[in-house]
């Protein structure tokens, strides 16, 4: 017979509150980790189109007037600010990532309840619950 794996239990102590499933914590995983997929993808359209921009500017200034510089310096300083917003979920799927490795992600900071895998999957940076989310927007 082989010896059931001990491994898995030694590192990992159970947290004090209600525990989450491993099924749970991997079905969250997963969704963090397409976002990330997902966000990475745009990242890269976003500074492709960057790069575009940024040759457009180079190769056919000559010819535009004032007005059209001043488009292309604004439709650039867009991309840049959500290439920026993009990069800044990213950090925040990746710190999620983190936390929920440390068993530390996923709870609702006001009430303790484990916060729903589909609110995690749509808002991953989401700290409360829908119950306290809704009750902090009444106030
Ligand atoms: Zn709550």
């Amino acid at each position: 017979m082989a010896k059931p794996a001990e491994t898995r239990t030694a590192g990992r102590k159970a947290a004090a509150k209600s525990t989450r499933s491993a099924a749970e914590t991997e079905k969250i995983r997963a969704a963090l980790a397409a976002r990330h997929d997902e966000l990475r993808a745009e990242y890269d359209q976003t500074l492709s189109e960057i790069t575009e921009l940024q040759r457009d500017r180079l190769t056919d200034s000559a010819g535009d007037d004032q007005a059209d510089t001043g488009t292309k310096t604004f439709e650039r300083e867009q991309e840049i600010s959500l290439a920026n917003s993009i990069l800044e979920r990213i950090t925040q799927v990746e710190r999620a990532l983190e936390r929920l490795d440390e068993g530390g992600y996923g709870w609702c900071e006001r009430c303790g309840n484990p916060i729903p895998v589909e609110r995690l999957a749509a808002f991953p940076s989401a700290t409360l619950c829908v119950t306290c989310k809704q009750l902090a927007e009444r106030r």
